[in-house]
């Protein structure tokens, strides 16, 4: 088997940072579970601006396609705020994207027990969550044509966006979210405005059309997306997946963040086509012998759902653990290496449940430690694991 070549794109603020301590767990899988990892580093973002003039330089997008998975960091900062829209570091993120082709976009919300206070809400109504929000990323309301803003005379104007989804954009997304929910509580949550929106009817037609003939074993549900931001608040323990368009998966991928109570803990996804349709799901030859079939090809970026945290920059402060949750993602679903995946979440559950916290996940009267102490702290937990 050939080594797994990832590109690290740790960008700017406290990027490098957590992207450090991510390096440090991948070199223990590489050191002591045999691993072939092939990493390298480049830049994007305002740290790309600074030596290329350009937020994401053509050599950094080619070495982009080339590798199997890409683990991104954060970008942006104050020091690129007056710097031109289409040259903003952010810029460099949303090119990145678009070029890859990476249409969907999985964040998973999962509450810790030992950090349940750390959430707005009562514990009982957040204990044991444990949802995946499945995005559409690349159609819908951010991308339909026409948009703008015109003059409509008298010192009036109008702004104009179209919602628009075709059948195999949608199609596409659905069988993400049924496959996700195949390796999970085999339950999709699809949500729209189907009551108002044709092009939320269409989604809905859709949807149940593919589950009827592909995933009738996925128990498959469908909601008004208002509904769901409400029962996201009232009883968010109900959902498995839920499947979502960009503009409403937006909005209720933040809100499903925030029943979590920490931004530094929340990683994401995002995937591209897989021509070989293997689908996320790793064949049982893969899980056991972590062979490698087409998954290689599938396109995709993971990356904390944080952004460059200026404020704590550069001071040892930051949380790794939503970078170091990503990596694991990208083991999973890149990779197909279930297990060490899950060692690597086990051992992050370990490191919380000993009550070692960064500041932003501290409680009040404990000291927290560092970034660097915390991703030492996983690979202390990894080591015990393997013993
Ligand atoms: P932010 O996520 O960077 O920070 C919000 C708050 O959360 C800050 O107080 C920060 O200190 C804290 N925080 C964030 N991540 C943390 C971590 N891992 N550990 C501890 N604390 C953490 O959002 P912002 O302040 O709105 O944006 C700052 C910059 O990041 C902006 O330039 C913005 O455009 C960019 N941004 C980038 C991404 C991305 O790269 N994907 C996402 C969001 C924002």
């Amino acid at each position: 088997m050939s080594a797994k070549k990832i590109l690290i794109l740790p960008g700017d603020g406290i990027g490098p940072e957590v992207m450090g301590e991510v390096r440090r767990v991948l070199d223990w899988f590489q050191s002591k579970r045999g691993l072939r990892l092939e990493i390298s580093e480049d830049v994007v973002g305002g740290c790309a601006f600074d030596r290329h003039g350009t937020p994401l330089d053509s050599a950094t997008l080619q070495r982009a396609r080339e590798a199997d998975a890409v683990l991104l960091g954060a970008v942006g900062g104050p020091k690129w705020a007056k710097v031109a829209y289409d040259k903003r570091p952010e810029a460099g993120l949303l090119a990145l994207r678009k070029e890859l082709g990476l249409f969907a976009n999985l964040r998973p919300a999962l509450v810790f027990d030992a950090l349940i206070d750390a959430s707005t809400l009562k514990p009982e109504v957040v204990r044991g969550l444990d949802i995946m929000i499945v995005r559409e990323l690349t159609g819908g309301v951010y991308f339909g044509e026409p948009r703008g803003i015109t003059d409509i005379g008298n010192g009036k104007r109008r702004g104009v966006n179209t919602q628009v989804y075709t059948t195999s954009e949608i199609i596409r997304i659905a069988r993400v979210a049924f496959d996700l929910a195949r390796q999970r509580r085999n339950k999709v949550c699809s949500c729209e405005k189907a009551n108002v929106m044709e092009s939320g009817l269409l989604w809905r037609e859709e949807v149940t059309k593919l589950h009827a003939t592909e995933y009738a074993d996925v128990e498959l549900t469908h909601m008004y997306a208002d509904n769901c931001a409400m029962q996201l608040l009232k009883a968010p323990s109900q959902f498995d997946v839920i499947l979502t368009d960009n503009l409403f998966g937006d909005i209720l991928s933040d809100e499903a963040a925030m029943l979590t109570g920490s931004l530094g803990m929340l990683p994401s996804a995002s995937m591209g086509e897989d021509p070989a349709q293997s689908r996320l799901r790793p064949s049982s030859a893969e899980r056991v012998s972590g062979a490698q079939s087409s998954r290689a090809a599938r396109k995709a970026m993971y990356e904390p759902i944080h952004g460059s945290a200026p404020d704590i920059a550069g001071q040892d402060k930051a949380n790794p653990l939503a970078s170091i949750l990503s990596a694991a993602m990208m083991l999973r679903y890149s990779f197909g290496w279930a297990a060490e995946a899950a060692m690597l979440e086990q051992a992050v559950r370990a490191v919380l449940d000993a009550g070692i916290r960064t500041a932003d996940i501290a409680a009040i009267g404990v000291p927290p430690v560092g970034t660097r102490a915390m991703g030492a702290a996983v690979v202390e937990r990894l080591d015990k694991l393997v013993l």
